[in-house]
């Protein structure tokens, strides 16, 4: 019934209609033109080198690179490109650069095992891929070949023009597909999240809960923003379009380092850091932020996993003047569902704030499937324009998790207080989060039963102050068998990314599972938190 859905109490974005052909780099770069950062002002800096580049030259370059592209590769509007790169000043004008030809761009985190990289080329069947001359080896031969960004042949593709510019017959239409991102959703293994040039053009378009809230309006100091977060994640990448859109500077870690981002702060004299929660866990524990001049820094803002209570306290007790926004979103909503806005709301510690604007939400009743009021838990469904087409070549698990009127069930179990609050309690769907990372439980399983040893195997998240959650293992082992907990960490830590390994190992008579045979994991969840591990 329409009184159980929760609407966003945030003021509509302004959005271009949906019929004017449109692609979010022309969006982004008409946004940012229409209040434009001072002419020498950095857009993007590489915190390593401090090699920035200047509005100017960001936006000559994406020409340049655009109408290269063009000319030599014949890539076209609807073609994927596969992007496997580690955060580099090339990366953001490559995206901009294909999005702006309609190319569907498809970055994979370049950590990836071979087989988690060639599952991703399965779904998104990419003609080119983009790459550096140290994660290359890793990919197949693709159709128009791959690319090295980091060649000097690509650097000459940026900045040299080519003779005819060729690209005023280029149309993109919003509706057209603009991006395929990794994510598991609720179940299963690994599957290509599509999003529009619409969705992300949604992104471009959210105000800044800095500007608005922090600095009263007052547009000094400029935002300088430190982007930890890689830019193949939803939150890296989100980051990533509002930085540009609204001209700030966009301070970029090649590779994470704490000590490395303590000193980037202090020397770029950034306001606002995008984070996951063990990020605020580390700075709450570390002695060493007392040894840099963090006087800059106003803001962190936090999603992408659960941030406790306490941490936040811890935090704040070693930098009070640092507020923490929290923020909730999913790389099947663009990010961006909920997040609180200035210091009243984030001070709700224990919410993810208020839906974001246009959003809709329900709170379902898993077991009747209906819709319930403020105060009483349920899984959290969303609706709005920032919501995923689909999974790329996978009818099945987009009929299973987009309902035919536009609601994304999310799996996670929420709850609305009367204020609009929303709180996330727990996780319903099969992921776990390492560092906000997501780890699929089936494909662990998978691996695990593909060993001659292993008769049956479930994979859970166990707590972990650290990292948030760790994945572990609940094992079956085969009658005579004296597998370890060692071998079989090792046995999985071969054919996986580091950040996937399995941490922790039961060996237990007989995985719980349901008559029709699915893994009672809150059952082990529950084994695993009140006795720890059985080994
Ligand atoms: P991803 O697609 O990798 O961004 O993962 C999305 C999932 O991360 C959500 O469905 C939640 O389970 C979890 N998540 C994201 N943000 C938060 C948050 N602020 N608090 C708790 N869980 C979160």
């Amino acid at each position: 019934p329409q009184t159980k859905i929760f609407r966003s109490l945030r003021p509509p974005l302004l959005i271009p209609p949906l019929s004017q052909p449109l692609s979010v780099t022309e969006h982004a770069l008409s946004l940012l033109q229409s209040s434009p950062p001072p002419s020498n002002a950095a857009v993007l800096v590489d915190s390593n080198s401090g090699v920035h580049l200047s509005y100017a030259i960001f936006l000559r370059q994406i020409r340049t690179l655009a109408s290269n592209l063009k000319a030599l590769t014949s890539l076209s509007n609807g073609q994927v490109a596969f992007i496997l790169a580690p955060t580099s000043l090339e990366v953001p004008v490559l995206y901009f650069a294909l999005l702006s030809l309609g190319v569907i761009i498809s970055p994979a985190n370049p950590i990836g095992s071979d087989s988690e990289i060639s599952h991703q080329i399965r779904l998104s069947e990419p003609v080119i891929a983009f790459a550096t001359s140290s994660t290359a080896s890793k990919l197949p031969k693709l159709q128009l070949g791959t690319v090295l960004i980091d060649s000097p042949a690509f650097l000459s593709m940026m900045t040299e023009i080519n003779r005819s510019d060729g690209l005023a017959d280029v149309k993109v239409d919003q509706s057209d597909s603009a991006a395929i991102l990794y994510s598991s959703g609720t179940t299963g293994r690994v599957k290509g999240v599509l999003l529009s040039h619409r969705n992300l053009i949604v992104v471009n378009s959210s105000p800044n809960p800095l500007l608005s809230e922090v600095n009263n309006g007052e547009t000094e100091p400029r935002q300088v923003s430190l982007c930890l977060l890689p830019l193949f994640h939803v939150f890296g990448f989100v980051m990533l379009l509002r930085a540009i859109s609204r001209g700030e500077t966009l301070v970029l870690m090649q590779k994470f380092d704490f000590v490395e981002m303590l000193s980037a702060v202090e020397k770029f004299r950034v306001t606002y850091i995008p984070v996951s929660p063990p990020l605020v866990v580390a700075l709450a524990k570390s002695e060493l932020v007392a040894k840099y001049d963090l006087s800059s820094l106003q803001v962190l803002g936090c999603g992408g996993a659960p941030l406790g209570k306490e941490v936040i306290e811890k935090f704040h007790q070693k930098l009070p003047k640092v507020e923490i926004i929290q923020g909730y979103g999913l790389t099947e909503s663009t990010a961006g569902a909920a997040r609180s806005m200035g210091p009243e709301e984030s001070s709700n510690t224990k919410s993810v704030g208020r839906l974001s604007e246009n959003m809709e939400a329900m709170i379902v009743d898993p077991a009747s499937g209906e819709a319930l009021p403020p105060g009483h838990r349920g899984e959290l469904w969303l609706r709005g324009p920032g919501i995923m087409k689909g999974y790329v070549g996978d009818a099945d698990a987009t009929t299973e998790t987009l309902h035919p009127d536009g609601w994304l069930k999310t799996g996670d179990l929420c709850y609305f207080d009367s204020d609009g609050f929303l709180y996330i309690v727990d996780r319903l769907k099969e992921l776990i989060k390492y560092k906000a990372y997501q780890v699929p439980p089936a494909e662990l399983e998978h691996l695990l039963q593909s060993n001659p040893e292993i008769i049956d195997a479930a994979v859970i998240p166990y707590p972990d102050e650290d990292a948030g959650e760790i994945p572990m293992a609940y094992v079956v082992r085969k009658p005579g068998s004296n597998v370890t907990e060692a071998q079989v960490i090792d046995f999985i830590a071969k054919q996986v990314a580091p950040y996937k390994k399995i941490r922790r190992v039961s060996f237990i008579d007989a995985i719980p599972k349901s008559p029709a045979g699915k893994i009672l994991r809150r059952e082990l969840t529950q084994h695993a938190r009140s006795h720890g591990s059985n080994k």
